[in-house]
């Protein structure tokens, strides 16, 4: 017995990207989502997408009946396919017909169907709509903004160059960790801090994994991890997200320059993966994507510095560079490139410096940070030190400064965030689209 809003016993045996002219008159079962629909009275067209791709349906009316015998299937009422809506969930059971003029080269005349789940009204958007102005009607279905096979690119490359960064320092000898994401004090110190409730206490979420990182290169040497960091950030801005992704890394016995290379290396070492294995999805959001030339160019925070002098910026030694900077920058340099030696007074106090310039970077990708990274210091006396110098309380990192005490070997490293390079890869101008579901001060659903 065959319910058919239920799937009961039936599995796909295709996905729509295995269908080929080579399956001509064969059976086959498919299940997915109705990506349009054109009507033509007593021909109805049918785009059945699934994960992969999509494949044309083609329901006749008086060409229902199925004379199939060995299975129980019925004839399609017609007014069931003539109900049938965008979205909507459907499965088939059907003969593919090579057909040179269909999408795929091969259409699927069904011979049973069942509606799982018929869409109730009418979708906001069309899965094949490239752009789509409202960014919060968007991100308020965003498991249907998803569907759009533009979005679907956008992560499915995602998930490639989070295969490629992974596979790259497995290569390289690192390992992978997770680190607390409650924790009880400022990793970098500052304000942007969630706290929680955590027992009795107040507690925070990790704005980084940086100091358990540090701790983990004492056994490890070599370790990464790949995982949420917290940031209150009260500004409304197309690069900041309250929960992103972190790619950090932390290596011992190395230096800045060591990690520049490294980053350097997974940059091209992921983007040459994505141009060799993700050509479908990049031909939907950046066709022109090309492996950058190494090494980056690197400029001194000094240089840069007198750039923005010569071109009519006041700014003076010491200043972080605002976004008014980086733009001017960004229109100067393209592409990737480090920024080194920076004050130290604007680094974070656990970064390596002669009292005046820290052996710190910036990678950037014309106007927009990719990753920061340093030397961290090794030794006890001199974090103590940058500690009081950063006006942070030192008891907080009693259980940090304490493994120190052990043989803590000089060290280095650099914290990627995954959606501002993904929108290096996939040209977005917006972060909200390299995530699923972005947390922003405005926004704390879906
Ligand atoms: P910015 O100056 O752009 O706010 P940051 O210097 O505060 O960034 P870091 O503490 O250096 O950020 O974090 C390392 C990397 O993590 C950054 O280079 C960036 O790629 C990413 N990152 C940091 N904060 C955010 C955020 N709020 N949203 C998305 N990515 C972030
Ligand atoms: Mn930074």
């Amino acid at each position: 017995m065959s319910i058919d809003d239920e799937i009961g016993e039936w599995r796909r045996t295709h996905y729509t990207s295995q269908l080929d002219s080579r399956l001509d008159n064969e059976h086959v079962t498919l299940m997915g989502y109705i990506a349009s629909i054109r009507d033509h009275g007593n021909i109805v067209f049918v785009m059945l997408a699934d994960k992969d791709g999509e494949v044309q349906l083609v329901f006749k009316r008086g060409k229902e009946v199925s004379n199939n015998s060995n299975s129980e299937s019925i004839s399609i009422p017609f007014f069931k396919v003539k109900s049938l809506k965008e979205h909507s969930c459907i499965a088939v059971k059907g003969k593919v017909k090579v057909s040179p003029n269909a999408p795929r080269g091969v259409e699927v005349v069904p011979e049973e169907l069942k509606v799982l789940s018929l869409a109730r009204s009418i979708p906001p958007f069309s899965v094949y709509s490239r752009t789509f102005p409202n960014l919060d009607l968007r991100l308020n279905l965003r498991a249907i903004d998803l569907r759009r096979y533009y979005m679907r690119a956008i992560f499915r490359i995602r998930h490639k160059v989070l295969k490629a960064i992974r596979e790259f320092l497995d290569k390289e000898g690192f390992i992978e960790v997770n680190t607390p994401k409650i924790i009880s004090t400022a990793s970098e110190g500052g304000a942007s801090l969630f706290p929680v409730f955590y027992f009795d206490r107040e507690a925070f979420l990790a704005q980084s994994p940086q100091l358990y990182k540090e701790q983990l290169v004492t056994a490890f040497e070599k370790v990464f991890e790949i995982a949420p960091i917290f940031r209150a950030e009260p500004s409304r801005t197309n690069r900041h997200l309250a929960e992103a992704i972190s790619v950090d890394i932390e290596e011992a016995f190395a230096d800045y320059k060591d990690v520049m290379n490294l980053l350097e290396r997974m940059i091209t070492y992921t983007i040459e993966y994505i141009v060799k294995n993700a050509n479908d999805e990049l031909r939907i959001v950046n066709p022109m994507l090309t492996i950058p030339k190494t090494p980056f160019p690197r400029y001194t925070y000094d240089e840069l510095i007198d750039m923005l002098r010569k071109n009519g910026y006041s700014i003076e030694w010491g200043d972080d560079l605002s976004s008014e900077h980086l733009t001017f920058l960004g229109r100067v340099i393209n592409g990737y490139y480090f920024i080194v030696d920076w004050p130290s007074s604007i680094r974070p106090f656990y970064t390596k410096n002669n009292g005046k310039i820290a052996e710190a970077f910036d990678l950037m990708y014309n106007d927009l940070e990719i990753s920061s990274g340093s030397s961290r210091i090794n030794k006890k006396e001199e974090l103590i030190e940058r500690l009081k110098i950063q006006g942070l309380r030192v008891e907080s990192f009693e259980y940090h400064l304490k493994v120190f005490d052990y043989g803590m070997p000089p060290h280095a490293g650099f914290g990627l965030g995954l959606e501002r390079f993904l929108m290096t890869i996939a040209k977005l101008d917006n972060i909200r689209d390299a995530t699923f579901y972005p947390r922003d001060i405005d926004r704390l659903i879906p």
